[in-house]
Formats: C-alpha cells, structure tokens, sequence
C-alpha cells in the first residue's frame, strides 16, 4: 500500500484568440478605438470569452453602436459583478476549465459524477488497468490505532487480490479476456482505492459545484478536492470568483461560499 492524498492539476482552460475577436468587432461595426481598447484591456483566458459573448446580446462594446446603448459597463469588474448578481449564469457556460484530479478514492469520484451539467470526466478504467499498486489516503481525522487497523485492513484486501492475480495466467490471455478477469477481480479493492481522472466543467458549473462540495456537510476527501479547485479558480479567473468568501472549518480545509449568487 502506498500513501497518497488527493491532488488537482489544472491541465487545460478555454482561451480566445485576439486577433479573431478583432475581426468579429469589425463585423459588428464597431470603432477601431472600441476594438482597440477591448483587445488591450482583455486577456486570451476565459473571461474575456464570456466578457464578450455576453456583450454581443445588446452589442454592448460600445456605447452608440446600438443606438439603444448609451453607456456601458467599461471594467470588466463592474461588468462581472452584474451579471453574476443578476444571475446571466448562461455565458459563463462559454468557458471551461480541465483538471487532473489524481489520488481521489471511488467514493469522491462516485460523488464527484453526480454533478452532471456542463461537466466531462475521464476516468481510469480499472476494467483495463490492473494496479500494480493498491494507492491509498487514510483520513487524517483517525488516530494512530484506527490509522494502523485501516492500514491493515487494506493490506489483507491487496494480499487477497495479489493472491487471485497469481492464479490467472495472465501472458496467455488476450486483451478482452485480461480485461474480463480484471474487472471480476477489483471487486474484492477496498472503496478507498485511489484512482485518476480528467474533470473538466464549465464556469457556471464550477460555481455551484465549489459551492456545494466545500459546504461544512460534504465528506472531507472531496473538500480536499474542492479546496484546491477553488483557490486554483479564484487565483486564475479573479472577475468570476472574486466574491467568493472563504471560511476556515476545523479540520483544516475551508468552505468557499459566493457573495454574489448565481442562478444554476
Ligand atoms: C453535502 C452533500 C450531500 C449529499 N448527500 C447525498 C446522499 O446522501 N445521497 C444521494 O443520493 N446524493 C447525495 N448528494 C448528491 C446530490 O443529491 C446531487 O445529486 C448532487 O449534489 C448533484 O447536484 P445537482 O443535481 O445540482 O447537479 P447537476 O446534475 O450538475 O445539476 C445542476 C443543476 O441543473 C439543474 N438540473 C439538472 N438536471 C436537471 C433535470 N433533469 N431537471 C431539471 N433541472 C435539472 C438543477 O437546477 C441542478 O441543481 C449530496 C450532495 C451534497 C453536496
């Protein structure tokens, strides 16, 4: 058994390309100064997408180019408070972000899929995959004599799994028969096996999802999760999560709760 705690990874996000929504500002008739100035205030990252989805709705680039506009929101901050107090949750379905989330028991992962809109996952198949390791987080909440019962409680189940692994004669199989007897022989893998897996979700849902998995009520492992995904979140896209508040629980991970909701 190795030890192993809950990590996430952010391997991929949506970005936009400059020089394209240039042309997309050309197409509407806006001003070389509004175009100018929207591309040099704006990143590439994922904001900027939904910064400018949402403001092609009343052509708002700038004021006059819908004659029925005449002042706009001209900071981004403003414009993301807005609409996410006034609850515009679908473009900020626009964008979304792709996390490895890696050592995470089939428990948080059973939880984890439960959140079904605007989100992808990928996981490792231990259909396929035999583990050469049994990968394991033991909660930090037991004590020294549970930690060492749960150590050796996962010892048996791997001793019993080596066991049944040495009586298949696996060099003489193909594929499909390996990947048959895997899958029967898992079964007797504790419910704490860590596993891997790609989540990606779209920020609307992040939003509700960090808020409903850091909640004091949820299991600890997929705090830990939520946790790292939150602050990756609130580091990387500070217009969509700068009003979340972070509140300090005893066992050491915190809940992140918005100041501006949303509706999902
Ligand atoms: C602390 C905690 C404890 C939990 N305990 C349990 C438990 O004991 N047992 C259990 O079974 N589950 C439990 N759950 C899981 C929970 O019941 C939900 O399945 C999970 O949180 C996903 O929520 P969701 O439906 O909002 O997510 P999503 O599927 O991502 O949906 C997001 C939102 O889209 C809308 N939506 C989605 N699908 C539909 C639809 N078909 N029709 C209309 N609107 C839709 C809803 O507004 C929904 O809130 C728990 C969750 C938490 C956070």
């Amino acid at each position: 058994m190795k030890n192993v705690r809950p990590i996430v990874i952010k391997i991929g996000e949506t970005v936009v390309h400059p020089e394209a929504l240039g042309r997309v500002l050309a197409e509407v008739g806006a001003s070389e100064t509004a175009s100018s100035k929207f591309l040099g205030t704006h990143g590439t990252d994922g904001q900027t997408l939904i910064e400018f989805a949402g403001r092609i709705c009343y052509e708002s680039y700038e004021p006059g180019l819908n004659p029925n506009v005449t002042r706009i929101r001209e900071d981004p901050a403003d414009y993301f408070r807005n609409i996410v107090s006034r609850g515009d949750g679908s473009i900020l379905e626009h964008s979304a972000v792709s996390f490895a989330i890696c050592h995470v028991s089939r428990i948080t992962t059973h939880e984890l899929v439960r959140h079904r809109v605007g989100t992808a996952v990928s996981q490792e198949s231990l259909r396929y995959v035999r583990p050469p390791e049994i990968r394991f987080w033991i909660p930090d909440e037991l004590n020294p004599e549970q930690r060492k019962a749960m150590e050796k409680a996962v010892a048996a189940a791997e001793k019993a799994y080596r066991e049944l692994e040495a009586q298949v004669p696996w060099e003489k199989m193909t594929m499909d028969q390996k990947k048959r007897l895997t899958s029967a022989i898992r079964r007797i893998l504790p419910d704490g096996l860590a596993t891997n897996l790609i989540w990606t979700a779209n920020h609307r849902t992040l939003r509700w999802v960090i808020e409903m998995r850091t909640d004091p009520s949820a299991e600890v492992e997929i705090r830990m999760v939520f946790n790292q995904i939150a602050e990756i979140c609130i580091r990387d896209y500070p217009y969509l999560y700068g009003d979340f508040v972070a509140t300090d629980l005893p066992d050491g991970t915190k809940s992140y709760r918005p100041k501006l909701r949303s509706k999902v």
